[in-house]
């Protein structure tokens, strides 16, 4: 059973397994985007800043260190001590599929407002000077900026794990598909080229799930953008890039060749 690992084992072998996740899919949509279809997308690049010598370099050591940060954190959560005084559950009939369905959207809602309001905290001057301008110094984002924190952002995102499993009841599956989906939309929206459809306005989608536009306009102006997955904060609080909506439409209505 993996809660009886020991802090050491765990943590390495979370530490490695997040690491290869990174190289896995960042270097794949590298690969794809980046190199295979470059002149399919070259349309769709996102070019609202240079991008960086060594910006590539910079991004996997900062991610490696990441990855070491989110493997001692989680390698804590997950021996079998510590997680008995959570709510994780490990066998899904203990609470059926209705409700595991029903947690994931709830994590990933949790998991949205939890990382608006800690963007806009790393926002503000002291925190951002010593801690976010590491992820912020990459102007032109790609897929390898995807878990390119400083330290302390590092520890920031990930314990909204403890939080979330000492608040609610949450399979251990839930947990896992939650990181892996979360991982995936950080990589998309660090992608550099926009692959949404070209209708993607017309139905609103805009206004309820962000683009990679929305976050590359983040990196090229830091106090506007800060929301996740969904648009409706930066809406709400009146974040959203004025430039926004005509730079996705400009976007969209690029074709892919
Ligand atoms: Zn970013
Ligand atoms: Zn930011």
């Amino acid at each position: 059973m993996v809660t009886n690992l020991s802090f050491t084992t765990a943590v390495i072998f979370l530490a490695l397994a997040m690491f290869l996740r990174y190289l896995f899919f960042s270097g794949s949509a590298y690969f794809i985007f980046w190199k295979k279809l470059k002149d399919k997308f070259a349309q769709r690049k996102l070019n609202f800043a240079p991008f960086q010598k060594n910006q590539i370099k910079k991004e996997i050591l900062y991610s490696f260190n990441t990855t070491i940060v989110y493997g001692l954190v989680l390698g804590a959560l997950l021996n079998k001590n510590v997680v008995s005084h959570t709510k994780v559950y490990f066998d899904v009939s203990e609470r059926g599929w209705g409700y595991f369905f029903l947690s994931l959207v709830i994590i990933f809602v949790f998991h949205d407002m939890y990382f608006y309001l800690s963007h806009r905290l790393l926002h503000t001057p002291f925190l951002y000077r010593k801690v976010h301008s590491v992820h912020h110094s990459t102007l032109s984002p790609d897929p390898w900026t995807s878990y390119s924190f400083h330290f302390a952002e590092a520890l920031s995102l990930v314990l909204f794990m403890p939080l979330l499993i000492m608040a609610i009841p949450v399979n251990f599956w839930a947990l896992n598909i939650f990181g892996v989906g979360t991982f995936l939309f950080n990589v998309v929206g660090h992608l550099g080229y926009e692959i949404m459809p070209k209708n993607y306005m017309k139905f609103g989608l805009h206004n309820f799930m962000n683009t990679a536009t929305h976050h590359s306009l983040h990196h090229k102006y830091p106090n506007s953008n800060y929301s996740l997955y969904f648009n409706y904060l930066d809406r709400l609080f009146k974040t959203n890039h004025r430039k926004y909506s005509t730079e996705l439409s400009n976007m969209l209505k690029k074709e892919v060749l």
